[in-house]
């Protein structure tokens, strides 16, 4: 199995010279499973460049029959859909997996994007066949792939996937800020209310670390590098580096990817908070590879220690 990230920005693509080699693509990411079997979560503005890479390599053995499993339906996870040429061309078929949503359908969520109002093509009128399956907690069985879901913390129902394929697993765990305890004041729990409230955040961060226990890869969102910037951005959704690291650290995870960089960074930036990342995982002796998800980055992954 490989994995390899077409899109690692959070929020809005950036392009431009200082995001050049980090990337601006929103997420986009894509699961080859040793079959050839292709999985892909998200559809942010990466899946537009793997789409062309599909129709020079794929689409000429055959029609594609993809499942792409959306994390939620913010729009830096499903505005590259229409650009997504393989859904133009008549015989492909595209399973699109996504939470529920309290607001409506996952279909006329997602399809809104390709209404006239917005879009000069509608998603009916695109030519493959596009199917919807709205995900809640649980695992399902796909194209040779058992695919775990598991609800995240964001302003609407995200879902984190656990991807067991070829003897590897493969988690994401983003949009996702840490639980906090709301009935705490400077981390005191000193009543009632903040010493239930912190049982039930206890236990929702451990969800999250089993969700990604003894993974081969986990792709963290780390949009914030530190305690201090993330505190600053609370309710937004999101992770920290610190976070992240600690997390997969506490779960045995081999690889950490941090992705959904902020679009305000830029590769210098980024080149520094990796390094800095880096430097603390050899000097505290932390056994697992941390690198930023890079657009164009393949990791091909076996079972066992990570390498390189
Ligand atoms: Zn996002
Ligand atoms: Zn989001």
């Amino acid at each position: 199995m490989y994995v390899k990230f077409w899109g690692v920005r959070g929020s809005i693509p950036t392009p431009g010279p200082k995001t050049v080699r980090y990337g601006g693509n929103t997420s986009c990411i894509e699961i080859r499973l040793d079959s050839g079997q292709l999985l892909i979560i998200d559809a942010g503005s990466g899946i537009r460049e793997l789409g062309n890479w599909l129709l020079a390599n794929d689409q000429k053995k055959g029609p594609l029959k993809t499942d792409i499993f959306l994390t939620h339906t913010h729009w830096d996870h499903i505005h590259g859909y229409p650009f997504f040429t393989p859904t133009y061309i008549k015989g492909n078929e595209f399973r699109i997996h996504g939470p529920v949503n309290y607001a409506g359908k996952l279909e006329k969520i997602f399809s809104a994007q390709m209404d006239y109002t917005y879009y000069p093509v509608k998603l009916e009128d695109a030519g493959a066949k596009v199917s919807f399956n709205e995900l809640k907690e649980g695992t399902i069985y796909v194209g040779g792939a058992k695919v775990t879901t598991c609800y995240l913390n964001h302003p609407i129902l995200c879902l984190g996937y656990r991807i067991e394929a070829d003897d590897c697993v493969v988690c994401t765990v983003y949009d996702h800020e840490p639980y906090v305890n709301i009935f705490s004041t400077d981390g005191r729990i000193d009543s009632d209310e903040a010493r239930e409230a912190q049982e039930a955040v206890d236990m929702a961060n451990a969800k999250i670390l089993r969700h990604i226990e003894n993974a081969d890869l986990v792709v963290y969102d780390a949009q914030y590098h530190s305690k201090e910037e993330l505190d600053s951005h609370r309710g937004w959704g999101h992770s920290s580096i610190e976070e992240a690291l600690a997390n997969s650290v506490a779960a045995r995870v081999k690889r950490l990817a941090v992705f959904h960089h902020d679009p305000t960074r830029s590769d210098e930036a980024l080149d520094a908070l990796h390094l800095a990342l880096r430097e603390r995982v050899q000097r505290e002796g932390l056994n697992l590879l941390t690198f930023p998800a890079k657009e164009g980055l393949a990791v091909p992954l076996k079972a066992g220690p990570p390498r390189g």
